[in-house]
C-alpha cells in the first residue's frame, strides 16, 4: 500500500498527530472528528470565561458559574452495603468552601487528591453549605499548556467517556497552531466585506462584516471576547448556507443545460369548459398564480415550482388547471399525495370535474394498485405497453392523469408521455421522493404544493432550487373559525356545544392527534373512545377514521360522512391533510399539547370550508403557563405563516416540516430558526457566484 498524501492538509487523519494513540483516536471517532478538519469544526457547546471566575463567597443559588480552589478534604459515603454511595470534595479558594458532591459515581475517588487545583462549573443547589451536585471539573495541571486553559475565555466541548476537556482542547491549540494559516476562504473575495449582492446598494442596513473563514475558526474555539463567538458562529453558518445555495444552484444548472421544457401550455380547449362549469370564479391570487404556472410550462425549461397557499386556499383548482394544461398539450399527468384518504378525495373532486370532459384517470394506491376509473376512450388501446405489468392497458389518446399515493413512485408505473408531475402536501415527502416520480419521465414539469405555510428562510433553504408561488387570499364568502383552547375538565360543556351544532345540521370532526398509526394499543385507544362518542352522541351517528384501517374501509367511512350519515368523525391525524367537507364545522383536538402549532393550524384547516360559522375547540392539558401562552398562538390568528414563524421558534424545524422531510443537511453552525438573513445572503451570494461562473 502507498501513502498517498492527502489531497488537502485540512483531510490529514488525527492519528497522524503527535501524541494521538490508538485509545484516543477511538475516543474521537466516536465524536465523529477523524480529520484535522473535522476537529477544527468541532463546536464547543459552552465557553468558559476565566479571565473572571467568581470567588466562591460570590457564587449565588441556582445561578451557573465556574470557580477555582484547592481541595482541602474529600471522601466517600457509604450506605445499604455498599449500593448507595456519596463522594464529595470540598475546595477553598480563599474566599470561601464549596462543596461536591456526587452520586452513585464512587469511582470518582480516583481522580482526586488532596491539594489538587481544580476548576469547577455548575449550578450550587444550597448555600449552606456551598454545594455543587455533579459539577463539570477540569484538573488545573503545573505545566506550560496554561495559557490554553486558564485566564482567558476557554471552549468546552461535547466530550465522549474517558476523553478529557483540557487534553482535546489542547489538541484543538494545537491543530489551530499548525494548520490554521492553511484555512483558506472557500470564495476568496466573496465573503468578508459587507459588500456582498445587489442588496448593499439598497438602504437596507448593511450586514455586518463577519471575519475570515480563518479567524472564524479560530475565534469559534478561542475568542478574545464573548462577543467573538457569534459572529464567528454567523461566519461559519454561512459559509454552510452558501454551500447548500450553490448545490441547489448547481442542480438548477444540470436541469438547465440537460432539459427542455415539454411544450405544456396548452391552448385552453379543456380549461374554458373546465371553468364555465366549475361554480365559482377563481380567486385573483388563483389566477395570478396559473399565469406563472403557464408561462413555465411553454417556457425552455421544465417547471420546478412550489405553490405555497393556506389551508383551505384553493391549491387543488390551481391543481387541476395545471393538468389541464398538460393534458390539453397531449400528455400525461400525475398527481401524488400522501395518504389513500386523500387520493380518494381527490379522485371524487377530480371525477366530478373531469367527468364531463371525458377525461381518462388512474388511481394508484397501495391498497389498490389500479383501477381505471374513467376510460372512455378504451375503444382505442396501444397493445404491447412494455412496462405495464399488471396487464392494465393505458388509452391511446396519452392524456390520462394518474391520481396516486406513493405507489406511483414504486417501479411498475412509468407512463408515457409523462408531462408534468405535481405532488400535494409537498411537506409530507422528502425531495428524494419527489426526484423519484420526476425520473419516471424525460423531465417533466413539476409542481409542488403545500399547505404548510413555511417561512421565507425555510423555503429558501428547502426549496432555493424551486421557483415559489404563493396563493395569498382565501376564497371569498368563507365562514370564519373560531378558536377555543380548554382545560380537559371542560370536555362535558365542549360536548354539549357540538351536539347543538348537529341538532343545526352540522359536522364535527374530533381528533385524537397522538394516536400512531403505527400503534395498535392507540388503535384500540381511540377505538374505545369512538364507542364512549356514540353514547354521549347518540342519535347522531359517530365514524371512525385510522390509518391501520383498509382502503375500502377507509372509502366507506368517508363516503358516509360526505353524505352526511355519519355525524361525527373521530380520526387520528390522517385528516391533517387535505380533507375538503364544508359541511363539518367544528373541530375538537384532544391532547392537542402534544401537537406543533403548524400541525394543529392543517387540522383546523378542516373546518371553516363552508359559509357557515366554524369552531375549533383545543382541549389540552395545559398545567404550564408556557403550554397555554403556546396554544394561544392559535386563538388569537388564523395566518398560517405567523402560527409557522411562531412554530419555528418553539419546535425548531424538524417540528414544522414533519418527521419524513429528508431533504435538509445538518447543519452544525448554522440555526434555521433565527438566521433568516444569513440565509438571504447566501442566497445573494450563490447568484454572484453563479453570475461570475457564467461570465468565464
Ligand atoms: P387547499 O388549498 O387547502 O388544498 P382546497 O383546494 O381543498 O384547499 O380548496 C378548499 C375549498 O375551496 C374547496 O371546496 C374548493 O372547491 C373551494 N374553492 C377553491 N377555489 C375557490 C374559489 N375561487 N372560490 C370559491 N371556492 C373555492
Ligand atoms: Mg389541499
Amino acid at each position: 500500500m502507498t501513502n498517498r498524501p492527502p489531497a488537502h492538509p485540512l483531510d490529514a487523519p488525527l492519528s497522524a498527530l503527535r501524541g494521538v494513540g490508538a485509545e484516543r483516536l477511538a475516543q474521537l471517532a466516536r465524536l465523529k472528528l477523524h480529520t484535522t478538519g473535522d476537529l477544527l469544526l468541532h463546536r464547543p457547546r459552552r465557553y468558559e470565561d476565566r479571565t473572571r471566575l467568581r470567588p466562591i463567597a460570590d457564587l449565588a443559588l441556582g445561578q451557573p458559574a465556574a470557580a477555582r480552589g484547592k481541595i482541602v478534604a474529600l471522601g466517600t459515603k457509604r450506605w445499604r452495603g455498599g449500593s448507595k454511595s456519596v463522594f464529595e470534595f470540598i475546595l477553598e479558594d480563599g474566599t470561601a468552601r464549596l462543596h461536591c458532591r456526587w452520586w452513585n459515581l464512587p469511582f470518582m475517588e480516583k481522580y482526586f487528591h488532596p491539594g489538587d487545583e481544580v476548576l469547577v462549573y455548575g449550578r450550587p443547589v444550597s448555600l449552606k453549605p456551598r454545594t455543587l451536585d455533579h459539577p463539570e471539573t477540569e484538573m488545573v495541571e503545573v505545566g506550560e499548556e496554561n495559557f490554553i486553559h486558564l485566564n482567558r475565555i476557554v471552549p468546552i466541548y461535547p466530550l465522549t467517556e474517558g476523553l478529557p476537556q483540557r487534553w482535546l482542547r489542547a489538541l484543538v491549540w494545537r491543530v489551530l497552531e499548525t494548520y490554521e494559516a492553511q484555512i483558506v476562504e472557500p470564495r476568496p473575495g466573496l465573503i468578508g466585506s459587507p459588500a456582498c449582492g445587489p442588496a448593499s446598494s439598497s438602504k437596507k442596513p448593511e450586514a455586518p462584516s463577519l471575519p475570515s473563514r480563518a479567524d472564524a475558526i479560530h475565534l469559534i474555539h478561542f475568542p478574545e471576547q464573548m462577543s467573538d463567538v457569534e459572529l464567528a458562529r454567523q461566519r461559519l453558518a454561512l459559509d454552510e448556507f452558501l454551500e447548500l445555495q450553490l448545490e441547489l444552484q448547481r442542480r438548477r444548472q444540470t436541469l438547465r443545460a440537460n432539459a427542455r421544457g415539454l411544450p405544456c401550455a396548452g391552448d385552453n380547449h379543456l380549461i374554458k369548459p373546465f371553468l364555465k362549469q366549475l361554480g365559482f370564479p377563481l380567486t385573483a391570487a388563483q389566477t395570478k398564480v396559473l399565469r406563472e404556472i403557464r408561462r413555465d410550462l411553454g417556457g425552455p425549461q421544465p417547471m420546478r415550482r412550489l405553490l405555497q397557499g393556506d389551508v383551505g386556499a384553493g391549491k387543488t383548482v390551481v391543481a387541476a388547471c395545471t393538468a389541464l394544461m398538460a393534458l390539453e398539450s397531449g400528455f400525461n399527468a400525475a398527481l401524488m399525495v400522501p395518504t389513500e384518504v386523500l387520493a380518494a378525495q381527490h379522485i371524487e373532486t377530480f371525477r366530478h370535474w373531469f367527468g364531463p370532459l371525458s377525461i381518462p384517470m388512474e388511481l394508484r394506491t397501495g391498497g389498490r394498485k389500479t383501477s381505471n376509473i374513467q376510460h372512455p376512450t378504451s375503444d382505442v388501446e396501444r397493445g404491447g405497453l412494455g412496462h405495464s405489468p399488471t396487464g392494465n392497458r393505458q388509452p391511446a389518446t396519452g392524456n390520462t392523469l394518474f391520481i396516486g399515493t406513493h405507489a406511483l413512485i414504486e417501479g411498475a408505473f412509468a407512463p408515457d408521455n409523462l408531462g408534468l408531475v405535481i405532488i400535494d402536501e409537498q411537506h409530507k415527502f422528502g425531495v428524494a421522493q419527489r426526484e423519484q416520480l420526476v425520473r419516471k419521465g424525460c423531465y417533466p414539469h413539476l409542481l409542488v404544493m403545500t399547505a404548510t405555510p413555511i417561512p421565507r428562510t425555510l423555503g429558501l433553504t428547502l426549496y432555493g432550487d424551486l421557483d415559489i408561488s404563493v396563493i395569498d387570499q382565501l376564497p371569498a364568502g368563507r365562514g370564519r373559525i373560531k378558536t377555543f383552547v380548554r382545560a380537559a375538565d371542560k370536555l362535558p360543556k365542549v360536548f354539549e356545544f357540538i351536539r347543538g351544532k348537529l341538532q343545526e345540521g352540522r359536522q364535527a370532526y374530533v381528533v385524537y392527534p397522538r394516536v400512531e398509526e403505527s400503534d395498535q394499543g392507540e388503535i384500540k385507544a381511540v377505538t374505545r373512545e369512538r364507542a364512549k362518542l356514540e353514547k354521549e352522541f347518540a342519535p347522531f351517528q359517530v365514524g371512525l377514521l385510522h390509518g391501520r384501517l383498509g382502503p375500502e374501509e377507509k372509502e366507506r367511512v368517508m363516503a358516509a360522512f360526505r353524505a352526511n350519515r355519519v355525524h361525527v368523525l373521530v380520526a387520528t391525524s390522517i385528516i391533517e391533510v387535505g380533507l375538503d367537507l364544508p359541511n363539518a364545522t367544528v373541530m375538537l383536538i384532544e391532547n392537542a399539547e402534544q401537537f406543533g402549532l403548524a400541525q394543529l393550524h392543517q387540522l383546523r384547516g378542516r373546518v371553516g370550508r363552508g359559509a357557515h360559522e366554524s369552531y375549533c375547540v383545543l382541549v389540552a392539558d395545559i398545567k404550564t403557563a408556557e403550554a397555554r401562552q403556546r396554544l394561544k398562538v392559535l386563538e388569537e390568528t388564523t395566518d398560517g405563516f405567523r402560527i409557522a414563524e411562531a412554530d419555528l421558534k418553539l419546535r425548531g424545524p424538524g417540528e414544522l416540516l414533519g418527521h419524513q422531510q429528508s431533504g435538509l443537511p445538518p447543519f452544525r453552525f448554522g440555526d434555521l430558526s433565527q438566521d433568516g438573513s444569513l440565509i438571504e445572503r447566501a442566497r445573494r451570494l450563490a447568484r454572484q457566484v453563479g453570475d461570475t461562473a457564467e461570465k468565464t
